[in-house]
């Protein structure tokens, strides 16, 4: 079995929110939706989101700690602070040593121990400072790199197993690009002033840190830029986010020979011989112009500025286990500055979170055993599957697609594998040792696990029922080359599933969620993997046409929606989004109807028809509370559109929706039928 959480480069899920996370407030246990919240201040067919959600909006205030707080953050919050009770009665209690008690347990405890963190301080990291100090040589330089990689610390490259894009039931290995302390390679190219701002705050961050590290102040200066001008070498050679996005780019498969004549300056032989790998086989070279420039670096960049980048690189990733001045030194820029936000998040929440990443599937494990009623899981495989029907119903009465393509949709939809609620076989963590001596060691230990279990993966079989989230997770995803989707246990609650609600509240937010997914099957980036998951466009050439004129229609809306001052919304960033928004809220209304046919709701509820119901549930299920720092930093990274425009992006473009709220022309909500956008 392997670990839940890796970056799988090839794998890209396509997940339903970029999440962060929440806050304080204690929230009433909700068993259906909460009309409570409606705001009739507000016109339904001018702005619904606000009409649904106003009320929300002003009951949940943004948090200090957060830069973004939704009903989405809210549940993960809640869901949070069940895995906190779990977690912290393991903490409080003894365990025999080598259990999987005592490992979560261990872990977290300390991590919560910030008094003996902070006596610690970099103590514990000693050996590896030393490691770098002590490097002579080109070979040293190399050898840190894998020493670096093998410990989940980010530097100049990433390497890792990964199903092979053509052949997606082998993993083979991948190199992309990596190495940035950012986390966007705009952010060291971009000349607009808020950049300039960002690149200039960065570096004085940068600094900051390593004077935190004992360096002096003159020195810290001075590296910091030597930092940022290799950082920034390395980002000018970076593929955009728009650029990953292309499947067809990023797969530049190679036999080792090739990979060791085109980038001769790194000793990859060696390289694998450090990772421990023994592996003869090919390597896909997701961006190749990155591994050109890593490689005129290798030659041209000094020894000591590679041991300054390093001394970096290793505080960077280890800065929230060392102490509190360097934690908070992080937040301040990456908290701060980046996302607007004002407060840290408490330290339970942050150490949760990286418990989780260490022993995320043994607390699943708890996690399900007490929170995830077998109900639940039967309710959802009865929503799935109508909503499998409901999309291949749609794709019947598609127009632009051709018959021949629909017959491949068909069968790519009847073979779409359907994950929920927990795996089959939790991960085995008998090799992991965490012990009561230091935090940062903990993680790095963790770290290492993960990676080589992945590495472990290299040159075998796909294992067709690992998982890539925990069960905890709040969030959902599609993973093209396992043409599969998942809904771990964490989003089978509300406002996303409601276990004693009526259909049109289910249909309308899980309902639609599961859409979402399955659209992402046969969007702009999905169509171009078939029904066994492998990069083979099965679409004739008048389809994807077709199918690209209709999408243009998303992509001008988008584009001229303005989301704070005269910043405008990304349409090609969020495109594959917005289809699938779209797409699975036409899904799951088609699905919905379907069922109402067998077992019609009653007729009104709290005032509502069941048609107006769907969209009340969709509507709340994206009501959030946002900084405007953290709209920007969105805007640009995250393939998601903002929640008041996933609201109003799709129903716009639905005559569903402008008959169940009596929309006309002249309303802000009215498209005229002739510009409205319809894609499944
Ligand atoms: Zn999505």
């Amino acid at each position: 079995m392997k670990s839940r959480i890796i970056l799988k480069f090839a794998v890209i899920a396509f997940i339903i929110m970029g999440i962060t996370t929440s806050c304080q407030q204690k929230v009433d246990e909700k068993t259906t939706f909460d009309v409570s919240l409606i705001d009739k201040n507000f016109e339904p067919a001018h702005d619904f989101y606000h009409y649904v959600n106003n009320g929300w909006l002003e009951k949940y205030p943004l948090p200090d700690d957060e830069s973004r707080y939704g009903s989405f953050d809210q549940l993960a919050k809640e869901t949070s602070k069940k895995v906190q009770s779990l977690v912290e009665e393991l903490a409080s209690t003894d365990h025999e040593q080598g259990t999987i008690e005592q490992k979560i347990g261990d872990f977290y405890a300390l991590g919560m121990d910030i008094d003996k963190i902070n006596e610690q301080g970099l103590t514990p990291l000693q050996a590896e400072f030393k490691r770098i100090s002590s490097i002579k040589t080109t070979k040293d330089v190399q050898d840190q790199i894998a020493h670096f990689h093998l410990h989940g610390i980010g530097s100049l490259f990433g390497f890792g197993g990964s199903p092979d894009p053509k052949m997606s039931d082998m993993n083979i290995a991948h190199i992309t690009q990596s190495g940035l302390g950012m986390s966007d390679r705009d952010y060291y190219t971009n000349t607009d002033a808020r950049s300039k701002q960002i690149r200039d705050a960065y570096v004085k961050h940068v600094e900051k840190m390593l004077s935190l590290s004992g360096i002096s102040e003159e020195n810290a200066k001075e590296k910091a830029l030597t930092i940022m001008d290799m950082e920034t070498r390395l980002a000018k050679a970076s593929f955009t986010r728009l650029e990953n996005r292309d499947p067809n780019a990023t797969y530049n498969k190679k036999s080792q020979e090739e990979v060791k004549n085109l980038y001769s300056n790194f000793d990859w032989d060696n390289y694998m011989a450090n990772m421990g790998l023994e592996y003869d086989g090919v390597i896909n070279v997701r961006q190749p112009k990155f591994f050109d420039e890593m490689n005129k670096m290798l030659k041209d960049v000094s020894i000591e500025d590679w041991k300054t980048y390093f001394h970096w690189n290793l505080l960077h990733s280890t800065a929230n286990y060392i102490g509190s001045e360097f934690e908070k030194e992080h937040f301040n820029f990456f908290g701060k500055t980046m996302q607007g936000s004002e407060k840290m998040r408490e330290r339970w929440r942050r150490v949760l979170g990286v418990t989780n990443r260490a022993l995320g599937d043994a607390i699943g494990q708890k996690f399900t055993e007490k929170h995830f009623p077998p109900q639940a899981k039967e309710r959802m495989v009865n929503l799935v599957e109508n909503l499998r029907d409901g999309l291949g119903q749609r794709i019947d009465n598609l127009e632009w697609m051709s018959e021949e393509t629909k017959v491949k949709a068909h069968e790519k939809l009847a073979t779409m594998r359907v994950k929920i609620g927990y795996p089959d076989q939790w991960e085995d963590y008998s090799n992991l040792q965490i012990g009561d001596k230091s935090y940062v060691l903990n993680v790095l230990e963790a770290n290492k696990f993960r990676r080589k279990d992945n590495l472990n993966e290299i040159g075998k079989p796909v294992d067709k029922d690992e998982w890539f989230m925990t069960p905890q997770t709040v969030n959902a995803y599609y993973a093209p080359s396992m043409n599969e989707i998942c809904f771990p246990a964490g989003i089978l609650q509300p406002p996303f599933f409601y276990l004693e609600g009526d259909d049109a509240i289910n249909y309308g937010a899980i309902g639609a969620v599961i859409g979402h997914e399955m659209t992402h099957g046969f969007d702009d980036q999905g169509r171009l993997y078939d029904k066994e998951g492998n990069l083979n466009n099965w679409w004739k050439a008048e389809d994807s046409e077709r199918f690209e004129k209709r999408a243009q229609v998303l992509v001008d809306q988008f584009n001229n929606i303005f989301v704070l001052d005269t910043l405008r919304a990304d349409g090609k960033l969020s495109l594959g989004e917005n289809i699938a928004d779209l797409g699975g809220l036409n899904i799951a209304y088609t699905a919905f109807q379907n069922a109402q046919k067998q077992n019609p709701q009653e007729k009104m509820i709290d005032g509502y028809t069941p048609n107006q119901r769907f969209f009340l549930s969709w509507a709340r299920v994206w009501s959030q509370n946002i900084r405007d720092k953290e709209i920007i930093r969105r805007t640009k990274e995250d393939v998601h559109s903002l929640g008041i425009n996933r609201v109003h992006g799709p129903i716009a473009n639905m005559p569903e929706f402008h008959e169940a709220f009596n929309v006309e022309p002249g309303d802000e909500l009215y498209i005229p039928q002739e510009e409205r956008a319809s894609i499944w």
